[in-house]
């Protein structure tokens, strides 16, 4: 699935899910302009109408929802997005690159013996050099998609939400 999105500085949480799942997402500062003219072929969503407004012609989505599982729903069920949908390759929740998928002896120096010795698999940020891998968060985020999906989802196993930075 191709889908690129866009979001406000105020739906900063909703952006690093979304790059965790895979979507391609950039946030940008609300009200400025040069950044809302680099918009490319995103969708742009944001709980702010008054700012969704401004935006001449591109295509957005008005979130109501406070949080970020509720946000998610809204966004997904707008786009028929299921849970067999979501993008293969995780992102950095930082800086929106693909993880790069790197060997366990490479992560050694890194993170702590008890993850290097029984993560199951890492992936390293190309740009900023952060290490994730499936562990610690796992559990916490299949109970959020959970809620993100209540009918099911089969996607939780291949996701790293943990970092280590260095
Ligand atoms: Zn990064």
């Amino acid at each position: 699935m191709g889908h690129q999105f866009m979001v406000d500085m105020t739906l900063g949480k909703l952006a690093r899910w979304l790059r965790i799942l895979g979507f391609d997402t950039v946030a940008v500062r609300e009200g400025s302009d040069r950044d809302l003219t680099d918009r490319q072929n995103r969708l742009f969503l944001s709980r702010n109408r008054g700012l969704l407004a401004k935006l001449r012609g591109q295509s957005h989505l008005l979130l109501r929802s406070h949080g970020v599982a509720g946000q998610m729903r809204e966004l997904f069920t707008a786009l028929q997005i299921t849970s067999t949908d979501l993008p293969g390759t995780p992102r950095c929740s930082l800086c929106n690159m693909e993880l790069i998928r790197i060997e366990r002896r490479a992560v050694r120096p890194f993170v702590p013996d008890y993850v290097a010795c029984h993560a199951a698999r890492f992936g390293r940020c190309p740009q900023c050099g952060r290490i994730y891998w499936p562990g610690t968060h796992q559990r916490r985020m299949g109970l959020f998609m959970e809620q993100v999906f209540p009918h099911g989802t089969s996607h939780n196993a291949d996701l790293g939400s943990l970092r280590c930075g260095f």
